[in-house]
């Protein structure tokens, strides 16, 4: 069966969409840790980001260098936090988190991000991608 990030990027599942190339493609995360929380995931469907081949991981972040840029240009931040956990979802992906503070990256706290903010935050990462 599909992963659910399959669905979402054969357009089964809706999302905030922000980038896409023949292998790679970046969404808004729906329950973000701070506005403008973004998740890189890999076309190849793969549980373990780590079991990617050592081109494909490259390719993978390169593609998240560009997408870390365009959050850093749409979100005022210090800095873009870059995380792999991939505990909830078996399909490989990165998160890229805009933060001010260390503080900022608590998997255990999620911002409150209102349908209309969030599709503004994809727009404007979409944008500058
Ligand atoms: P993890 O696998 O632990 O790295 O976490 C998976 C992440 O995917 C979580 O931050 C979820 O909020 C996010 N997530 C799960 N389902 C969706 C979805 N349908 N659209 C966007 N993000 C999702």
């Amino acid at each position: 069966m599909a992963t659910i990030f399959s669905r979402i990027i054969a357009g089964e599942i809706p999302c905030y969409k922000v980038a896409e190339d023949d292998r790679h493609f970046a969404f808004l995360d729906i329950n973000p840790v701070q506005p403008g929380h973004t998740l890189v995931v890999p076309k190849k469907e793969i549980d373990d980001i780590f079991d990617l081949s050592a081109d494909e991981y490259a390719d993978l972040q390169r593609f998240a260098h560009k997408v870390a840029h365009a959050v850093k240009g749409a979100i005022p931040c210090r800095k873009v936090a870059e995380a792999v956990i991939g505990l909830e979802v078996p399909h490989a992906h990165i998160h890229l988190i805009p933060i001010n503070s260390e503080a900022d990256v608590d998997f255990r706290k999620k911002a409150e991000v209102s349908a209309e903010r969030m599709q503004e935050i994809c727009n404007e990462i979409a944008a500058k991608f």
